[in-house]
């Protein structure tokens, strides 16, 4: 992994993908219909949509309203998130990777696949915070309830329910990082 500023990120990126874009959630129409859409969905217990969450689709990230405001390194960790997403979506053309992302095999308590994509890309979010900040950070258990919350709540509509698996998936990443760590 090579230590990039957000810029050189962005361009990497770009590269990579011609359409890459990122826009502000609150100038896109779509994303406030869609805020408000998942708020009907989850009983009001996603309300953190605009304000908290990266969004990414097709080749578009759209950024919530404290993007500004983050630091570099955290956004830098975001991005690499959604390029794993970005390609993930090539990989399985746009179709098939909405599809299962979405539906597949259940939109709701078991999304066997969103749980996968969401698994490569969360993997990518804790090698990058080893990268640019240290392996202690995400030891942290605040840190490990955190990513294993993303997988059993409303964040991502209950994406799965086996919290234990989600632990060992995240004890493994961490374990995999210092085993490789020269100190
Ligand atoms: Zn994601």
């Amino acid at each position: 992994m090579e230590r990039q500023t957000l810029n050189e990120l962005v361009d990497e990126i770009a590269q990579e993908f011609p359409d890459f874009k990122l826009v502000k959630k609150a100038d896109s129409k779509f994303m406030k219909v869609l805020d408000v859409l998942l708020r009907i969905i989850t009983f009001n217990q996603m309300k953190t949509f605009m304000t908290n969450f990266t969004t990414t689709i097709g080749d578009t990230v759209y950024t919530n309203t404290e993007w500004e405001k983050r630091s570099e390194v955290s956004r830098i960790v975001t991005l690499r998130h959604e390029r794993v997403h970005m390609r993930q979506k090539n990989r399985y053309t746009s179709f098939g990777f909405s599809f299962l992302y979405l539906f597949f095999p259940f939109p709701i308590g078991l999304a066997y696949f969103r749980k996968k994509f969401e698994m490569e890309a969360y993997e990518e979010s804790i090698r990058s915070l080893v990268f640019y900040h240290s392996l202690s950070v995400v030891q942290a258990s605040r840190t490990r309830a955190n990513f294993v919350k993303h997988f059993t709540s409303a964040q991502y509509f209950w994406m799965w329910p086996f919290k234990k698996s989600v632990e060992r998936w995240y004890d493994g990443v961490v374990k995999e990082l210092e085993d490789a760590d020269p100190s």
